[in-house]
């Protein structure tokens, strides 16, 4: 079965020491909880200290963007070799870094195998635009950017992808279980279509877009769905928690 996953993405939130606060906040609450992927995904500056602060606990660490180039002369990037040893996880082609960076399939497609080559493992942003969805698109959309993302690769071992669709991101306009759903069951018939039935069963596969502790059950629950992806809620410790805390329970009804 495959272990469910919570993951926050700060965003451009939070100063180093917003970060501290917050993870040790996140720290003291979590208790034991083994059944659940628990992952923060803090600014860049904050990584290190966060690393430190999140030591010999099971809370693990991703970063929100990856440049492609090892080094190099690249004012500003990031680059995989840098991120190597602070974080096993990154997020690659959220809808802001193609909305405002122009990221394109192509350009995930390049940070998916750098991170690869380092073996952080990528958390696959996917999601269509409101008119795509209202004009019955979205199936369409997500084919295309996964087998973009996904272009010559053999199948990533580890590979995380979440379905954001992007009306539903930092709106408060969360999509419904079953739609959510249904589009995330789409996701992984595309996986078993691109590499075998295997790969289908192995993927997990996140919702994202306005979850929060009072909806978070809804998407949890659904067969198909293995966790989510978190932006605003992830930024309040109880929020964050309450998410985990219901993920960890309907692990729990499932597997008793
Ligand atoms: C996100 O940015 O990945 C996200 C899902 O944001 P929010 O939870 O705020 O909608």
């Amino acid at each position: 079965m495959r272990v469910p996953m919570i993951a926050g993405n700060w965003k451009m939130n939070t100063t180093l020491n917003e970060a501290m606060e917050l993870v040790n906040e996140i720290r003291q609450g979590l208790g034991q909880i083994d059944n659940v992927d628990k992952v923060i995904c803090p600014p860049f500056i904050s990584l290190a200290a966060v690393k430190e602060l999140i030591r010999g606990s099971s809370i693990k660490l991703g970063a929100q963007n990856i440049y492609f180039e090892e080094k190099g002369a690249y004012t500003g990037e990031i680059s995989p070799l840098m991120l190597a040893h602070l974080c096993e996880f990154v997020i690659i082609g959220h809808s802001e870094r193609r909305l405002y960076f122009n990221e394109t399939g192509g350009i995930t497609n390049k940070k998916i195998q750098a991170a690869l080559k380092v073996n952080l493992k990528p958390i696959l942003c996917v999601g269509e635009k409101l008119e795509e969805n209202e004009a019955g698109r979205t199936e369409e959309i997500v084919t295309r950017q996964l087998g973009a993302s996904l272009a010559g690769l053999d199948y990533p071992t580890g590979l995380i992808i979440a379905y954001e669709p992007i009306w539903a991101i930092g709106t408060g306009k969360a999509a419904t279980g079953t739609q959510a759903n249904e589009t995330i069951g789409l996701i992984r018939h595309n996986i078993v279509e691109l590499y075998n039935e295997r790969a289908g069963q192995d993927v997990r596969i996140l919702y994202g877009g306005s979850v929060n502790a009072d909806n978070a059950t809804e998407f949890i629950n659904q067969p198909e769905i293995d966790g989510a992806l978190i932006g605003g809620a992830s930024l309040k410790a109880n929020q964050f928690l309450g998410i985990i805390k219901q993920a960890a329970e309907i692990k729990n009804n499932l597997s008793g």
